[in-house]
Parts: C-alpha cells; sequence; structure tokens
C-alpha cells in the first residue's frame, strides 16, 4: 500500500499507509490522536526519493517504434 502524508495541526506532518480508496480520508495523529488533514503536495509518496520526470524526458528514454 502506498503512503500518504498528513498533517496534524499540534504535531506537525506525519506518514500513513493507507489503502488508496482512504487516502483523502482524514488520518488519525499517531502522537497525540487528533484528527488530521491529508497534504497533498504533488503525487503520493512510494519514498523519499521519488522522482517525477516530464512526459518529454519519459518518450526520450523510450525506444524508438518503427513499423
Ligand atoms: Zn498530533
Amino acid at each position: 500500500m502506498p503512503v500518504y502524508d498528513y498533517e496534524c495541526t499540534d504535531c506537525g506532518a506525519f506518514e500513513t499507509v493507507r489503502h488508496i480508496a482512504e487516502r483523502d480520508d482524514p488520518a488519525e495523529c499517531p502522537r497525540c490522536g487528533e484528527i488530521a488533514g491529508r497534504v497533498t503536495v504533488g503525487a503520493p509518496s512510494f519514498g523519499k526519493a521519488q522522482v517525477v520526470l516530464p512526459v518529454y524526458l519519459l518518450r526520450a528514454r523510450a525506444p524508438a517504434v518503427t513499423a
């Protein structure tokens, strides 16, 4: 399951592994138990080293198709 980012107003940001269907639901803060809203900054992270390449770079890396 992917990891999603949430932010507690008291404790700050935290990450939680959740079902994709639940990604937009508020999550319970692991520190204080308050309900925290999801932080949507770009795509959901599958690790800190995520690199999102522009489409033109992805196309440039793909082998040319000549039929
Ligand atoms: Zn908290």
